[in-house]
């Protein structure tokens, strides 16, 4: 079962988050069957991404969902996982070149040095008008080297955002997706009487540095294989870790899409009368693919004429959209 393990250093600012992603991740990949299968490279980075974005929407603890997306210029031209509050997760990628077997970030995403990384925070119950809140990232670093790893990327995206030290080891294959995350405690509350400021201790912990660098030796065949138990006995046998029990009301993170009928209907209407009966003449109906889960959507010529006709021109008990 996948599973998300909170934990924490006695008399440390330091905390931390592993997560690993089993029967959901496979599940992920089994709605993307031959042909449709994304090249191996991409598997790997989308499974990074989804553990990613379950650890940072953990420590964020955000009434909303949390959207990484990664815009490429290379093969790959966007990379996407999303992970509502409850840790419901859903990727996609749009891929329009060939893939080679060992690409990195670079090759897939960042092949002109344009590539760039946005995380999104969108308010559950967000008013029509209001903005979610997004920060973007480059693929590279502070001396403009390409990132081969998604892991930096989202390390220095933490620091510039959240001014908070993170160190982060990600690694996915075709059976779990997992990720370590280790970060300095955000100095606030009754604990900080003096006024400081998260970014007045940037790189100044003894204690984060040490946890830091002793996550940085984990290795993906670990992260990969060991239980979550026996990973962090092994890594921080010599510190004073605290793990916790799941509480009551949180759940575990989960592969689920919440694409919906009414949902492809809208965008349809977004599109045009013009447009969508096009399609309709052409082939018969509309058939709309969700590009997360895979679900497939028709809308007949019935339909399509129900969805362009205003609700009060329709009689009454028919609906456009079910
Ligand atoms: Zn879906």
């Amino acid at each position: 079962m996948s599973e998300l393990q909170r934990f924490l250093f006695d008399r440390m600012p330091v905390r931390g988050l592993l997560v690993r992603l089993t029967n959901d991740w496979r599940e992920v990949l089994q709605r993307r069957p031959g042909e449709s299968a994304f090249p191996p490279p991409v598997r790997a980075l989308l499974g990074e991404m989804a553990a990613a974005s379950v650890l940072m929407q953990a420590s964020l603890r955000f009434e909303g969902a949390l959207v990484l997306q990664v815009f490429g210029d290379g093969p790959v031209k966007l990379a996407v996982a999303e992970v509502q509050h409850d840790l419901a997760f859903r990727v996609t990628a749009s891929i329009t070149g060939d893939v080679a077997a060992d690409a990195q970030l670079e090759a897939m995403l960042n092949v002109h040095g344009g590539g760039r990384c946005a995380i999104t925070l969108d308010p559950q119950g967000r008013q029509p008008g209001q903005q979610p809140y997004q920060g973007v990232v480059p693929l590279h670093g502070d001396r403009r080297e390409p990132l081969q790893q998604l892991s930096l990327v989202l390390e220095h995206y933490m620091l510039q955002s959240e001014q908070l030290d993170t160190r982060l080891v990600l690694a996915a294959n075709d059976d779990i997706a997992a990720g370590l995350l280790i970060q300095r405690m955000p100095v606030s509350g009754a604990g900080n009487l003096g006024g400081e400021r998260n970014e007045d201790r940037i790189g100044l912990d003894e204690d984060y540095k040490r946890i830091a660098l002793l996550a940085g030796t984990l290795t993906d065949e670990e992260l990969l294989t060991l239980p979550s138990e026996t990973l962090l006995r092994r890594l921080f046998w010599e510190e004073p870790l605290r793990r916790f029990e799941r509480q009551a009301g949180e759940s575990a993170p989960r592969f689920a899409c919440n694409c919906s009928r009414q949902r492809v209907g809208r965008m349809l209407l977004g599109l045009g009368a013009a447009e969508v009966e096009d399609i309709v003449a052409e082939q018969g109906r509309v058939e709309i693919g969700c590009e997360f889960c895979g679900l497939k959507y028709h809308f007949d010529p019935v339909d399509v004429g129900g969805l362009f006709t205003p609700a009060s021109a329709q009689a009454p008990g028919s609906a456009a959209i079910n």
